[in-house]
């Protein structure tokens, strides 16, 4: 009997797929990938493109992680800033980070195009409103993404915003056109069904449970078989267990919750926009419109792995702090899901000493950063490219430990903080 998805938005509106086998007795295959979020299969759809034969092992099913779970935006860029960035690599290497991560968008838009995925409804737009009042700011954002980058992003005036966003809590906002919003389990599954039409293979329900080194490559286990394969490549992502250690203490699991409310009427009354909506609190809202009437609405990160009891009334609470006039709002659903975070907040992509491929650590980021990792690490293992390099600057820094949670946590607070006091700077603009 297949596992179930959890019951999220993208539950209730998947396509039709079929459940994948468990694994058992031994297969051959050139790369075998443990972890089947969209890390993994964005790996293995870009080394069957080089010709590789592939067998995907998901310990529950495919994009059941934060994949299948997420809010759906797919931007340029990274879980932190070109400043951070470039303290590690440089101003050309975070310059070509930041091409790279915008070729991410690009992979996703053309997959979806490329394979004619079903039901994956990519949206264009997705806009940034801010909470206290700074105009000269992000004018000054604007231009110089188009000076340092040559991005296209549109100014918002707070009229603007307040056209499309009906909320006291809003100033000024950014609209990025190319950036875009869709539904990342069909997405998954429509990457599933193509890996399996190009003759590779997924084995849903089996769990890595050990890695051995062989003349030639490596034998990957499971409870109910094996798998040898010249490469091997880690895509366990938050739910990164102790298979290699040394990823499992270069990351810490931190949780983010979404929320799906019943049908709206009227909901144009509060959301009067086709975009994906994010302010910039460290811990921010994301949210977008559903079906026309229903706000997929996600927010909160912590370092607490387990859901409190009161998850759904948390987020109930944030989306009317904001939306007043929505305080009869039903709860569909609520739901949690982990991303992975390295302590330099990007994404951890190269090769152990021990011969192993990762790609993970892409923290809140990681539509268009798994698409990036799946592309050069396909082309570092097919030996076509080295641009796998450019994220050596990032590597598998120790996580601190129980003392790293806490640490992160703190800031976490601090960070949160530091955002109540720049609102509260702000005067409302109809208070
Ligand atoms: C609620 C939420 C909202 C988010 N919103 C956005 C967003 O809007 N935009 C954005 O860009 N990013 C967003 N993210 C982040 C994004 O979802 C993740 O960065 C990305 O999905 C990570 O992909 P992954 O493949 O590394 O991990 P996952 O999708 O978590 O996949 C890892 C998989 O590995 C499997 N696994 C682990 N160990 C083993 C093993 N030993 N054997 C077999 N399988 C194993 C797990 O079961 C899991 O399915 C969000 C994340 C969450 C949780």
């Amino acid at each position: 009997m297949p596992e179930s998805y959890i019951d999220t938005y993208y539950r209730r509106t998947l396509v039709d797929h079929p459940a994948h086998p468990t694994l058992s007795g031994s297969q051959q295959v050139d790369v075998c990938i443990i972890g089947g979020g969209l890390a993994g299969l964005s790996t293995a759809v870009e080394c069957l493109q080089r010709g590789l034969k592939v067998a995907v092992l998901e310990q529950h099913r495919i994009a059941w992680g934060a994949s299948g779970r997420n809010g759906g935006f797919v931007t340029g860029g990274y879980a932190t800033g070109h400043g951070q960035i470039a303290r590690r690599a440089g101003e050309a290497g975070a310059k070509a980070l930041h091409d790279l991560s915008v070729e991410g968008v690009r992979i996703v838009r053309e997959n979806i195009d490329r394979l004619d995925l079903p039901r994956v409804n990519p949206t264009p737009g997705v806009m940034r409103a801010i909470r206290y009042d700074d105009a000269a700011g992000l004018q000054a954002e604007v231009a110089e993404a188009k000076r340092k980058f040559g991005t296209t992003l549109h100014y918002l005036s707070r009229a603007e915003v307040q056209e499309k966003l009906k909320s006291d809590a809003y100033f000024q906002g950014i609209y990025a056109p190319d950036a875009f919003h869709f539904h990342p389990l069909n997405y998954a599954l429509g990457l599933g069904a193509e890996i399996v039409k190009r003759g590779s293979l997924i084995f849903e329900q089996s769990a890595a449970t050990g890695i051995a080194r062989k003349a030639g490559g490596f034998t990957v286990t499971t409870a109910t078989g094996s798998i040898e394969a010249e490469h091997v490549v880690l895509c366990g992502g938050g739910y990164t267990d102790r298979l290699a250690p040394a990823l499992h203490r270069a990351y810490l699991p931190i949780a983010t919750y979404m929320l799906l409310t019943e049908p709206i009427a009227r909901i144009e009354a509060a959301i009067n926009t086709s975009s994906a909506i994010a302010d910039d609190r460290r811990a921010g809202d994301y949210y977008r419109v559903v079906d026309g009437n229903r706000i997929l609405w996600g927010g909160c990160i912590t370092t607490a792995t387990r859901d409190p009891a009161n998850l759904a009334e948390i987020m109930r609470r944030r989306i009317v702090e904001t939306y007043p006039q929505l305080q009869d709002l039903k709860v569909a659903a609520a739901w949690s899901g982990l991303m992975s975070y390295a302590r330099h907040l990007m994404p951890q992509i190269g090769r152990t000493a021990d011969g192993l491929w990762y790609a993970t650590g892409f923290g809140g980021h990681g539509m268009n950063t798994t698409a990036i990792a799946g592309r050069v690490v396909a082309e570092a293992i097919a030996n076509e490219s080295d641009r796998i390099k450019l994220f050596a600057p990032f590597g598998l820094d120790w996580n601190g430990g129980p003392f790293g949670r806490i640490a992160v946590q703190a800031t976490y607070w601090y960070l949160q903080a530091m955002d109540a006091w720049r609102e509260r700077g702000s005067r409302r603009p109809h208070a």
